[in-house]
Formats: structure tokens, sequence, C-alpha cells
């Protein structure tokens, strides 16, 4: 099973929470009715200025990202960029004429398996989610696109992980990745206290290493660490403030709405980087660096104490507890109530630091979401 190390730092976007499902468990409250999208030509900019920051990687999730219609140009900008391009679909949608675009630029279609027929259909609410997942798969594989499976683990289904790792294995899929629920977005209502708890995760994981020896062929990940991982990766995972933004910020989030959140989409708000709506990533990234990341550096430190303090669980799915931390340690960041702002703003506020400010605004902001590596 991989671990902490090696990581890739991650430009994550979504951008569109339009979904052909809306899924019981879905963390950014996906759906049909969503409308929002962003201009590819302002992420194409993101893209560009993440690169330089060190990101690695573009994921591409949503909503489901097929139904986002410049998809290919988003992902030839990562080419270009020279990033690695993953993107995590609900595989329902992959038609001839909405995957064969993207193919020559795909590194790895994710495609999200809820367990066994039955299980994957009540999840996503649709009666027929699995089978039209499964019928494109073989246009996946005639594609030639390396693609693994993504599953949520709740309270309640890590004995489906043996037949999960059994599909994949049959489908030809490189990769199987088992992600915690998250209390977030629609699982907050409709799937209340089921996310796993430590007895579960360190289940999946005993689970998960079992079937690792049974198909060598497969990578399989967990989303969650053992305390002696944690402890032995600090320096990676509370990095310098003063060093580079992927090194403190290995996960970077865009939502629909271009506002850019690191780490996890349920961090507090006032630790936001701002919106593209106002400003480029390099821009919002400097001022942010200038102001807020020294508090980010702390809360990761306190997060990181909590989780290896003697006592503590076990396991745990590290961005978590750094989201719910970070409610009780926001960010100072200074927000001017209306009617107080300056009149004349003095010039040592740049403009990219007044961009910042919408993102802490909690009215400026969608519901929250979830930031795995792949997310869908
Ligand atoms: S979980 Fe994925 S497929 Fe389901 S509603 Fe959300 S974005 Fe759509």
């Amino acid at each position: 099973m991989s671990g902490l190390a090696g990581r890739r730092a991650v430009l994550q976007v979504h951008p569109t929470r339009r979904c052909n499902l809306a899924c019981a468990h879905c963390y950014s409250s996906s759906g049909p009715d969503q409308r929002a999208e962003l201009d590819v030509r302002v992420l194409a900019g993101a893209v560009a200025d993440a690169a330089a920051l060190g990101y690695r990687q573009l994921s591409v999730s949503g909503g489901e990202p097929f139904l986002y219609g410049p998809l290919a140009e988003l992902l030839r900008a990562g080419r270009a960029a020279g990033m690695a391009n993953t993107v995590t679909t609900n595989g329902m949608l992959l038609s001839p004429r909405r995957l064969d675009p993207v193919v020559p630029y795909l590194d790895l279609l994710a495609v999200s398996v809820d367990g066994p027929p039955a299980e994957h259909n009540l999840m996503r609410r649709d009666p027929a989610a699995f089978e039209r997942m499964l019928r494109y798969l073989p246009a996946v594989r005639a594609a030639g696109v390396p693609f693994g499976v993504i599953f949520t683990l709740t309270r309640y289904n890590a004995d489906q992980l043996e037949w999960l790792v059994s599909f994949a294995a049959e489908q030809g899929a490189g990769l199987v990745q088992v992600h915690p629920l998250t209390q977030i977005g629609r699982a907050r209502t409709d799937l209340p206290a089921a996310g796993p708890d430590a007895t579960e995760l360190l289940a999946a994981l005993a689970e998960l290493d079992r079937l690792q020896r049974l198909y060598p062929g497969l990578e399989l990940r967990l989303d969650a660490a053992t305390t002696g991982q944690l402890a032995a990766h600090r320096a990676e995972l509370v990095a310098d403030p003063d060093g580079p933004l992927a090194d403190l910020v290995p996960v970077l989030l865009v939502d629909d709405h271009g506002a850019v959140t690191p780490l996890t989409h349920d961090l507090d708000r006032s630790y936001g980087l701002g919106s593209l709506a106002y400003a480029r990533l390099s821009e919002l990234a400097a001022a942010w660096q200038a102001t807020t990341a020294g508090r980010l550096a702390e809360l990761l430190a306190a997060a990181h104490d909590r989780l290896v303090r003697p006592g503590a669980d076990p396991i745990a799915y590290w961005y978590d507890t750094v989201a719910e931390l970070s409610r009780s340690m926001p960010a100072a960041m200074p927000v001017p109530a209306p009617g107080q702002m300056p009149a004349a703003v003095p010039a040592s506020i740049s403009a990219a630091v007044l961009a910042a400010v919408p993102a802490a605004m909690p009215a400026s902001m969608p519901a929250a979401a979830l930031a795995p590596v792949l997310a869908g």
C-alpha cells in the first residue's frame, strides 16, 4: 500500500457542481440543478500559475467533470504546464463523444464505485447507476486510459473491500483508493453519523493490507494514517510557512465559483486564498503567504500534536482533524465590516490582499466539499 511519502502537490479543480446524479454521500452537494461553471480561460491561468508554484498534478472533480464542456481544453492546459492529469467521474457518461476528446490528455481516470450493484445504486440514488458505469468500462480499457476505482468508506461497509478489489482487478484497474466519508455537504444531512470511526478505519487498513498481498499488481490506498505514520512524516505534514507554497499546502482547491482554499474544502473559510474572480492565483498566493501561511502552519502543528498525543486514536484521516481544529483556530484575517472600509486604502495593502477578503466572508462561499487527491 502507498504511504504518505512521495506525495505530489495537487491542484484540485471543481469546474462545476452540475451532475447527472445527486448521491447521498456527495460532499459537494452536486446535482442536476447546479448551473454555475468556471470559465476555462480563468482555470487555464490558474493551472499555469499553480505549475509555477510547484503543483505537479491537476485533479478535476465536480460535479461530474464530463458535464463540463471545455474539459479537454482544461486538461490540455494541465499537460502544457507539465502536470499529470486525473479526472474523477461517476463513469455513467463516458460515451465516445465525451471520452475521446479527453483521452490524449488523461493520465488517470478515477471511477467512483460504492460497492456491489445494490449498494452502489442505493448510495447513488439511481437504480441503473452501476449498470451504466459498467457499460462504459470496456471503452475506457480500449482507449488505453489508466484507470482506478475510488470507494467511499462509511461506518458500515469495510466488509465490501474484498468485493471491490476483486472487481477492480477483473476490470483491469491499476488503483483502488479508499476514502473515508466526511460529514459535509449532502452527507451531513442524508448520512448523519455514517463516517467511519477508528475501528472501521483500522478494519479497512487490515483488510487492504491482506488484499494487497493477494493482488500485488494493484495499488491499494487508504486515505488515513496511523499514529506512527503521522509521527514519522511530521516534516511533510507541517512544512515551513516560509518555504514553497506547494510544501505547506500540498492540495490547493478551486471551487465552481473560483474560490481557492488550501488543503480541504471544509477548512475554516478564514484560511481561504481568495477568488480567481478578483485576481490571478499567483497574486492570491503571494498575498496569502504574507498574511496567512504562518497561521496555517500553527494549525497544522496543533492538529499533528492532537493526533500523536498519548491516548489518541491509532488511525485518523489527517484533513478531517485539520478542518475540525480550524474552526476553533481561525486565521486572523482582517475582514472589515460593511461601512468600515477605510476611504483610502493604505498603500501597504495590495490589491491581491483585498481580493482575498471575499473568501473570508461566509456569504460568499458555496456549500463545503471535501479535498482528497481524487474526489468523486
Ligand atoms: S458524489 Fe460525484 S457523482 Fe455523486 S452527486 Fe456528487 S459529484 Fe455527482
